[in-house]
C-alpha cells in the first residue's frame, strides 16, 4: 500500500476565518473513539494479526486496503484541524513582528488552549476534548467474524460523530471533511455488512444507514455521490488487494437511499486534492529565527536535486 505526498484524499475548501473551536470539534473525528486514529489503528492491527491470510485472502485484502485509506482520513482531518485552527492560507510571516502587545491574546479562550500553546495549531491525536487518543479503541480477537462486526460498529459509530460534528460546523472546510467522510464512512460500514454476510448469510445491509439519515440530507456529500464514491473501494495499490472484488462486487448494488448503480473495486486511489501550505508564522514560534535564510538554503537544496 502507498500514500501520495502533496495530495490529501478530498479537495478542501479555504475556510472563512481562524476558527480554533471549530477545529477543536473536528478533532472528535481524529481522536475521538470512534475517530480516524481508531479505524486506522483496528484494521492496521487486525491486519498484521489476520489468520490464515492465503485461504482468507479476499477478507484481509477488504481490511488491509481499507487501512490504507484510513491512513488517508487521518490526514484529511489533519489538514483539516490545521486549516480551521490557522485561517486561510496567507503569505509567510518573515519576520516576528511587536510580540509585546499579546497578539495571540484571543488563543487564551479557545477550547483546546493546547492546540496553539504547544501544537501551533496543528492536529494531534487527541478528541474534542483533547483527551489523548487511546489504544484501548483498538479491538483485534483474532476471530474474523467478531473483528469485522467491531469494525461495522465502528463504521456506524464514526458516522454518528460525524453527524453530531457536522451540525456544530458552519466553516466550509470542516463541513466538507464530514461531508467527504459521511460517504466513504457509508461504504466502509456497507462492505463489513456484506463480508460478514458472505460468512454468515446474515442480511446486515438492512440495518443501514446506522443512523439513519441519509447521505441526500448532506449538502456537501452531493458531488461525491454524483460521482459514485458511494459505489467504490480502492486498492491503494497497483497489484494488492484485489481479491476484495469477491466482496465488493460488481453484482451487488448501491444501498437504498443512495444514488443507484453497481458497486465497483477501483486499482489505486482517489484522485483527491490539494494540500495546504500553511504559512510560516515568526510570531507563534520565536522571534527572528531568520526564516528568509532558510528558505534560501531551501532553494539552494531543491537546486542542487
Ligand atoms: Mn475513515
Ligand atoms: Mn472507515
Amino acid at each position: 500500500m502507498f500514500m501520495r505526498v502533496d495530495k490529501l484524499q478530498a479537495d478542501l475548501p479555504a475556510p472563512k476565518e481562524k476558527n480554533p473551536n471549530a477545529g477543536a470539534a473536528l478533532q472528535e473525528l481524529l481522536g475521538g473513539k470512534y475517530g480516524e486514529m481508531s479505524t486506522l489503528g483496528n484494521y492496521m492491527f487486525q491486519s498484521f494479526n489476520f489468520r490464515s491470510k492465503s485461504k482468507l485472502r479476499p477478507f484481509y485484502s477488504l481490511v488491509a486496503s481499507i487501512t490504507a485509506e484510513e491512513l488517508g482520513h487521518v490526514e484529511l482531518v489533519s489538514a483539516g484541524v490545521g486549516m480551521l485552527n490557522n485561517g486561510p492560507d496567507g503569505d509567510d510571516i518573515s519576520d516576528g513582528g511587536d510580540i509585546s502587545g499579546a497578539p495571540q491574546e484571543l488563543m487564551q479562550d479557545i477550547r483546546l488552549a493546547a492546540s496553539f500553546l504547544s501544537n501551533a495549531g496543528g492536529a494531534t491525536p487527541t478528541d474534542s476534548n483533547g483527551r489523548s487518543w487511546n489504544n484501548d479503541f483498538v479491538t483485534t480477537t483474532g476471530n474474523v467474524i467478531t473483528d469485522l462486526l467491531h469494525n461495522f460498529h465502528l463504521e456506524c459509530g464514526a458516522r454518528l460523530h460525524k453527524l453530531r460534528v457536522y451540525e456544530t460546523l458552519s466553516d466550509p472546510t470542516g463541513r466538507e471533511v464530514c461531508g467527504y467522510l459521511l460517504v466513504r464512512g457509508s461504504v466502509h460500514a456497507h462492505s463489513y455488512a456484506l463480508a460478514i454476510e458472505k460468512l454468515t448469510g446474515v442480511d446486515l445491509k438492512k440495518m443501514l444507514p446506522t443512523p439513519n439519515i441519509d447521505l441526500s440530507k448532506i449538502p456537501e456529500s452531493q458531488k461525491y455521490l454524483d460521482e459514485g464514491s458511494h459505489r467504490r473501494l480502492y486498492t491503494f495499490s497497483p497489484d494488492d488487494y484485489q481479491e476484495m472484488k469477491g466482496i465488493w462486487s460488481n453484482d451487488d448494488v448501491a444501498l437504498p437511499g443512495d444514488p443507484p448503480g453497481n458497486l465497483e473495486v477501483v486499482v489505486g486511489m482517489p484522485d483527491g486534492g490539494k494540500i495546504q501550505e500553511l504559512a510560516g508564522q515568526p510570531n507563534v514560534f520565536t522571534p527572528n529565527y531568520a526564516p528568509e535564510e532558510m528558505y534560501e538554503i531551501a532553494a539552494m537544496l531543491t537546486k542542487k536535486m
